[in-house]
């Protein structure tokens, strides 16, 4: 893995030779420059992505409308810091394609990146990608594209989660979303490197027609499925659980990356029944689990719904770091200082 790291700079522009001339220069360029984010063409894609949210028809307000938006959605849909986050995966994915194309180019053995069936997370063993064409494979749902509409009606509702109306929002929910950050330039880096874009997705498979047109209005497309589209009900699935899925497509591709907001987007093993937080977070920082977190394996982030959103009050903060505040004075012990007139009023450090 960690030779792939290196050939990525160093053997950019031997991927970069005889592969679409006109366009991969600009894009790979600026990834070998590392300006890939201040890249014109990325730019123009963000601000294409920007200008088609913004022409959408505004839909009535559902009323009544709640008094604020939950945090976790603020900070995924709205901050710069997770803008930030998404293109620090993505970029990275970018730079890795790069190296990957060129291990390709010269003949170099590729890895896959899916753990075959029988192995676990401390003896990892993945399948063999011998004479398969190369593959990345995407979840959908907070990793390809941010569910705005869906989010924005459950932020006005303010209801719990409800299948019912997820899948309603499957089938006809296919323009209020939005591209997530930098994935529109992974997906050109690959396509051009001759590198098969692929989703694995648990909206079901009953409504392909409507999540593929989906990811054909926003760009992402095309996609065909039991191919380049795989949902649950496909390869036998009947749940979340997406390791038959994922050795259906490796079973086709060699799957050199692959990108998610839930550690199941990378093997069903992280959910294990009965599994703890702390023990899925030692299970995401296992010895051979942490050398594959931006080398074959890209995280997302996602604070709004998801597998990760557990835990009490000792799972979260483990009873030896329990802290209470000094108990604040009596009028009697010391004086209060009265507020200088005119003085800023105190603000909330960022953190
Ligand atoms: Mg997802």
């Amino acid at each position: 893995m960690m030779r792939r790291a290196t050939l990525a700079l160093a053997t950019a522009a031997l991927v970069l030779q005889g592969c679409a001339a006109a366009a991969i220069p600009v894009v790979a360029g600026g990834l070998v420059g590392r300006k890939t984010v201040s890249d014109r063409n990325a730019r123009k894609a963000r601000k294409a992505e920007a200008a088609r949210i913004r022409s959408l028809p505004a839909a009535p307000m559902p009323a009544p409308m709640l008094p604020g938006v939950p945090p976790a959605m603020q900070y995924l849909y709205a901050s710069g810091e997770a803008v930030a986050l998404d293109l620090q995966a993505y970029m990275g994915l970018a730079n890795y394609l790069v190296g990957i194309s060129a291990d390709l180019r010269i003949g170099h053995d590729v890895d896959s990146v899916v753990l075959a069936p029988g192995a676990t997370l401390e003896q990892p063993k993945f399948l063999p990608c011998a004479g398969k064409p190369p593959a990345i494979v995407f979840d959908i749902d907070e990793t390809a594209i941010h569910n705005l509409g869906f989010e924005g009606d459950a932020a006005r509702r303010g209801e719990a989660y409800d299948a019912q109306r997820w899948a309603d929002w499957e089938r006809t929910g296919t323009r209020q979303v939005a591209v997530v950050p930098g994935l529109t330039e992974v997906i050109r880096v690959a396509r051009l490197a001759k590198i098969a874009v692929v989703f694995n997705s648990n909206r079901l498979a009953e409504n392909a027609d409507a999540t593929a047109a989906m990811l054909d209005g926003v760009g992402l497309g095309p996609v065909v499925h039991g191919d380049t589209l795989w949902l649950q009900g496909d390869a036998g699935s009947t749940d979340s659980r997406k390791d038959g899925r994922r050795w259906a497509i490796a079973a086709k591709y060699c799957v050199v990356a692959m990108s998610g907001d839930q550690l199941g987007d990378f093997s069903d093993l992280f959910n294990a029944p009965g599994a703890t937080p702390a023990a899925r977070r030692e299970a995401a920082a296992g010895l051979h689990t942490t050398l594959m977190w931006g080398h074959g394996w890209f995280m997302l982030p996602n604070p709004v719904y998801g597998t990760g959103l557990r835990g009490g009050m000792d799972d979260v903060f483990p009873p030896a770091t329990r802290w209470t505040p000094t108990p604040t004075p009596t009028p009697n012990s010391t004086p209060i200082a009265a507020p200088i007139a005119g003085a800023p009023a105190p603000v909330a450090k960022e953190k």
